[in-house]
């Protein structure tokens, strides 16, 4: 059993536990986690302008622009989107008047890879592959055992931190080994492939139909994305598992079946994802917290997971520094920082319900089918 005591423990190397060990580097000695080696090659490719402020601000934009490193650019801009939502007829969006720049689109794996490099670059003891086993609370730490995830050379470790990060994703693992519930307000799930573009046209493209909605964007190296979004009881399981029956849905939809026909018979089909809206019912409590999908997690639609995974590693990390949680920690700041951390996510939270009512609502072509029913 390898020992290690820290200050700040994150469970999870995404977007939200990088950028909060980011933050946390100069004032906390932190020790970041993730149960996978490398990132996995994911869907979520749209970083929002405003995320390009919280790079500038850890001073990680100017490295992402060095693309040579990576042999491939981690992200081409965006030109914008088109919408077939609400209508058959085209409504364009772009991001030109947008103070922030364009939305980027990102080669997802590589981006989180040049995030996990710069936590190491700014003095973070990583640790991957290593999973998170058990918690316990014990006389002010955490105790939290974890193993390095492999078959052959298993490495155990036990590691006493003052405070923990829950930054798992949507599967909140931290938060749910306390018995923290989560709440899952929809079904949603996301059948995605990945095929070369072909198209001169590079703007994104949304589409509405009865059950659902596709999405396709263009991703840095010339490869694009196509997903389908639906509820998971509105089809067949076994279906969904084939590329076929991708295919065949897929050209059921004319502006998919335009983007399909140069790209049939190249296309990689990854198979399906969870892609509800779902939050902890509880996001913070003594000496631990939520962060990012861990705490909510949102409809593709919005395009602001990674934004909001940032932000409020940003917030969260400002109110840790704030209050002198970890270097003078007493019982009535840990409640003041509790207070103020659920009153934000809480915000946010209400904020987005708000805005996914009003772009669903914003759809009426089928308004009796079960997917566009549930969501008005
Ligand atoms: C279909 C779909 C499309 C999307 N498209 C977009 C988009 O275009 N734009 C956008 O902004 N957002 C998009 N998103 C959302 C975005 O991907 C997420 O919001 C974002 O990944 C959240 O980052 P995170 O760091 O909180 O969580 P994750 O990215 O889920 O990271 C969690 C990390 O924790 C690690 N982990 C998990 N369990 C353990 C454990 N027990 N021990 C150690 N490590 C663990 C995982 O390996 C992972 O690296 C999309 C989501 C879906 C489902």
């Amino acid at each position: 059993m390898i020992h290690l005591e820290t200050d700040i423990l994150i469970i999870g190397g995404g977007i939200a536990g990088c950028i909060a060990a980011i933050s946390l580097a100069n004032t906390h000695r932190v020790i970041l986690i993730d149960k996978n080696k490398e990132p996995n090659e994911r869907i979520g490719e749209s970083l929002a302008p405003a995320a390009q402020r919280i790079l500038k601000q850890l001073n990680l934009i100017e490295d992402i622009d060095k693309a040579s490193v990576y042999n491939e650019p981690l992200y081409i801009k965006n030109m914008g989107m088109q919408s077939f939502w609400g209508s058959d007829k085209v409504h364009i969006v772009d991001h030109l008047r947008n103070p922030d720049g364009f939305v980027q689109s990102l080669n997802r794996k590589k981006f989180e890879s040049y995030l996990r490099e710069s936590a190491l670059n700014r003095g973070i003891k990583c640790l991957w592959p290593v999973k998170l086993q058990t918690s316990n609370y014990e006389t002010n730490y955490w105790h939290i055992t974890a193993n390095s995830n492999e078959k052959i050379g298993q490495k155990n470790y036990h590691i006493k931190s003052k405070f923990v990060i829950d930054a798992s994703g949507r599967q909140s693992n931290f938060a749910r080994s306390l018995g923290v519930k989560r709440e899952t307000i929809d079904k949603l799930i996301a059948c995605w492939a990945t095929m070369p573009n072909y198209l001169q046209n590079t703007m994104s493209t949304i589409s509405a139909c009865k059950n659902g909605w596709w999405y396709s964007a263009v991703l840095p190296n010339n490869k694009r994305v196509m997903a389908f979004q639906t509820d998971a009881d509105l089809i067949d399981k076994n279906d969904i598992k084939k590329s076929t029956f991708f295919i065949e849905l897929a050209k059921e939809n004319k502006e998919m079946e335009c983007i399909l026909k140069e790209t049939k018979s190249e296309l990689q089909f990854h198979g399906t994802v969870a892609a509800n809206s779902s939050r902890l019912k509880q996001f913070t409590g003594k000496q631990w917290a939520a962060l990012g999908d861990a705490a909510i997690s949102f409809d593709p639609l919005s395009s602001q997971g990674m934004y909001n995974a940032m932000a409020s590693a940003m917030q969260l990390t400002t109110l840790i520094i704030n209050h002198n949680l970890i270097h003078d920690y007493t019982i009535e700041k840990d409640k003041s920082f509790q207070h103020n951390y659920t009153q934000q996510i809480n915000a946010i939270w209400s904020h987005y319900l708000q805005h996914k009512k009003l772009f669903y609502s914003a759809e009426m072509r089928w308004k009796e089918a079960s997917f566009w029913k549930r969501r008005f």
